[in-house]
């Protein structure tokens, strides 16, 4: 096979413990699932007659923990999402919430960066969220801690900028968990080794600028570090 220009690297993040790196397949984000950060956004959850939604980002828009990233261009409020992300190490579609742990490779501490202004008039004209969402450099993970099979249901998830703190939550705040979310994005796409799904923030999304530094961690899981740099 030849073409006419070098194809894009493969996406891939370094894994605790091993010489491999993970490849990364797609990008999965669950919408509002923590209800106090629902709440903030201004669209309560009601579980009983709401299912999860999501978006995706492009796989080009993943960068490693600890990387500068230029305050992306087009917004004037580019907001901090701190979340656990699932790593996905087996094929499977249409699981039940009872086998979903069977699907799990492992876990990392990942950041949704979001242009909130652009995400906001998409969202009220009813327009896709792609220009507020798939921002590049958006996509920021930590190394993969590998536990398959595990299930991870508390822990504390928190987040400072400038070492002032802004996120603090914890994993059994999730409105939808681990299994409900794997089970249920599996009924629209047949979930595939390298799939990572952002499991979605709490409350405390804000805004960074220029100069910014944040730091996160999920109790069990381990840290992320972000540098915003120049636009
Ligand atoms: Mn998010």
């Amino acid at each position: 096979m030849t073409y006419l220009w070098n194809p894009p690297a493969i996406q891939s993040l370094p894994v605790r413990g091993k010489q491999e790196r993970l490849p990364v397949n797609r990008l999965f984000f669950v919408g509002r699932n923590y209800h106090a950060h629902a709440v903030e956004m201004g669209r309560p959850v009601d579980k009983a007659v709401e299912r999860p939604f999501y978006f995706t980002k492009s796989p080009q828009t993943l960068v490693e923990s600890g990387a500068t990233v230029a305050y992306p261009p087009e917004t004037a409020n580019f907001h901090h999402e701190m979340e656990l992300v699932v790593a996905i190490g087996a094929p499977g579609f249409r699981v039940t919430e009872s086998d979903a742990h069977t699907l799990i490779y492992g876990y990392a501490c990942g950041l949704d960066m979001t242009r909130r202004d652009l995400q906001l008039v998409a969202r009220d004209k009813g327009r896709p969220w792609d220009l507020g969402k798939d921002v590049e450099q958006s996509s920021v993970v930590s190394e993969i801690v590998p536990m398959p099979g595990t299930v991870l249901e508390r822990g504390e998830l928190a987040m400072t900028v400038n070492r002032e703190p802004r996120q603090k939550s914890d994993l059994d705040m999730l409105i939808w968990n681990v299994r409900e979310i794997i089970a249920d994005l599996s009924k629209f796409y047949h979930l595939q080794p390298g799939d990572l799904i952002f499991t979605g923030t709490p409350e405390g999304v804000g805004a960074v600028k220029p100069g910014d530094r944040i730091d996160g961690h999920i109790a069990g899981v381990g840290e992320i570090v972000l540098h915003i740099g120049p636009a």
